[in-house]
């Protein structure tokens, strides 16, 4: 069998170009989506994220703001602007790029964001949420990821859904969104024993793990799908340094039903459901 590949750019063209749609509808109502980005410190892959974020709100027609601040800024500084960014009506999302340099207590700013604008999902009273099953904004990765199989017409109810990897930001509401639509959801980690005993169980596997290439094909279940959000470099061999994912696609493609490639698969979604909580939430002040 070779497995179908999940497009993840040609499905995120598609979901910004139904932004951009919404945008201009918004537009004609006065309203236009701004999406704040804060960035500390001279990080280059944050700096590239960034670039994305911004571009990627400029291609949807919607407004974004940049605030960079050396490493060594005050935290005093950001949580100010983060104040006056909650007390600014024209600004629909905000985000502090991840990670922050020591000094900075990063669970701390991410509470000063304010719930209703908190567009990547991480303050607790928005995880709060998404554990009741009733989320404000589903953090983007999973939000994607969900996207992806929505797309598939995967059917997640009672399936066995195992998740690689326990973070808050993949992980985690992972497990939650395919658990509020019903699979049964088997959730590993670096603790976890016989990894592959579990995945092998899956008809929805997603790895999220940071690992290059440690899901092989031996490991997948006839048929399943394969969601794979590891971004990784290969570590040698004639690809050295080219980016990977957690999952050998050359060995799992021949098992796999649906699998995403690494680049093109779940990389691009994660932007655009960035995008789309910062619509979503833009729509929300003309309920
Ligand atoms: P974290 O490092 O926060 O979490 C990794 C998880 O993997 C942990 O829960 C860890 O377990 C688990 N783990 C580590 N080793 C093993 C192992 N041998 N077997 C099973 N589980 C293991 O990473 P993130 O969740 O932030 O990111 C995961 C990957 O996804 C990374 O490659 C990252 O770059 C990528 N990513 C991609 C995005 C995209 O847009 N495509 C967005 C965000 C992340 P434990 O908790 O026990 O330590």
């Amino acid at each position: 069998m070779t497995a179908r590949i999940i497009d993840g750019v040609a499905l995120s063209a598609s979901v910004r170009g139904g932004l951009a749609e919404r945008a201009a509808a918004l537009k004609e109502r006065g309203v236009t989506p701004c999406l704040a980005v804060l960035l500390v410190g001279e990080d280059p892959a944050s700096a590239v994220y960034v670039r994305n974020k911004v571009a990627g709100c400029e291609k949807t027609g919607m407004r974004s703001l940049k605030f960079v601040y050396p490493t060594d800024v005050e935290p005093a500084v950001v949580f100010a602007k983060i104040a006056e960014l909650n007390a600014d009506a024209s600004v629909h999302g905000i985000l502090v790029q991840l990670p922050l340099p020591k000094h900075f207590d990063s669970e701390a700013v991410l509470e000063a964001i304010s719930p209703a604008k908190d567009v990547d999902g991480f303050h607790a009273e928005n995880v709060g949420a998404l554990m009741q099953g009733n989320p404000r904004f589903i953090p983007c990765t999973p939000y994607g990821v969900m996207k992806m199989l929505e797309s598939e017409g995967v059917k997640i109810a009672g399936a066995e859904a195992v998740v690689v990897g326990r973070s808050n930001i993949v992980g985690k509401p992972m497990a939650m969104l395919l658990l509020a639509q019903s699979a049964t959801v088997t959730i590993c980690h670096s603790r976890s024993k016989d990894l592959a005993f579990h995945t092998r169980r899956a008809d929805i596997l997603v790895a999220a793990v940071g690992k290059e290439r440690m899901i092989t094909g031996d490991m997948i279940k006839p048929g399943a799908t394969v969601i794979d959000v590891g971004m990784n470099r290969f570590a040698s061999g004639p690809n050295a340094g080219k980016l990977c994912g957690d999952v050998d696609f050359e060995t799992a493609k021949d098992v796999a039903g649906l699998i995403t490639p690494v680049p093109g698969g779940v990389g691009p979604m994660t932007i655009t459901m960035l995008l789309t909580n910062t619509m979503e939430s833009a729509e929300r002040t003309l309920k």
